[in-house]
């Protein structure tokens, strides 16, 4: 693969960079009204979700912390391993502190469900769920998702932040890969 021409393994784009920005622009101004007076700690979940964190962020004109946790559910292809582990926890105790989770996907709502749960266990003053995508599988789950960007159909995606075996993520749009690239 040459990795100087990572944008032509793409064969459909879903979302552009542009409508990627104009709709994390709508979420900021919907978590700045819900937050508003309150401190927030946005909690982003490696490695899928850098893109989404550092424009999210930005799109938030307010003070606001970050931090990050690793947390593995699939394994290096496609397919959910069912397992979630913690590679990386939290630098920050967050009780007391409103938390909004921040993640790129959600597809079985696996990793989201279980991170929830471990979270709320330590006793935060709030927590809620943001994520860019998601897919139809997820809304099965008894998990609330507060701030959806798009609900998208079942395909594998790849692209800002999204990678296929830790390719793809510097993509600037997102969209699915040509064929060849799983042969
Ligand atoms: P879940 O536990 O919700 O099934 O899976 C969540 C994680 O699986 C996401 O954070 C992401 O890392 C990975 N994932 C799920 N669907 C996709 C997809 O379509 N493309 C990519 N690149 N990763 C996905
Ligand atoms: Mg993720
Ligand atoms: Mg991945």
């Amino acid at each position: 693969m040459d990795a100087e021409h990572v944008k032509d393994d793409l064969v459909d784009i879903l979302f552009t960079e542009a409508q990627i920005q104009e709709r994390l622009g709508e979420m900021a101004q919907r978590i700045q009204q819900d937050y508003e007076g309150k401190d927030l700690l946005i909690v982003g979940v490696l490695r899928g979700a850098i893109m989404v964190i550092a424009d999210l962020a930005r799109s938030l004109g307010r003070h606001v912390e970050i931090d990050w946790m690793a947390v593995s559910s699939y394994g290096s292809g496609t397919k959910s391993s069912g397992v979630v582990r913690i590679l990386k926890d939290l630098d920050t105790d967050i009780e007391g502190r409103h938390v909004l989770i921040v993640d790129e996907i959600i597809d079985t709502g696996l990793t989201l469900s279980w991170l929830l749960a471990n979270l709320s266990s330590r006793g935060p003053a709030s927590v809620e769920i943001a994520t860019l995508l998601r897919k139809p599988e997820a809304q099965q789950m008894p998990v609330e998702v507060k701030y959806v960007g798009w609900d998208i159909p079942n395909e594998f995606v790849v692209g800002y932040g999204l990678d296929y075996r830790e390719r793809y993520r510097n993509l600037r749009d997102i969209g699915t890969l040509a064929p060849h690239v799983y042969s």
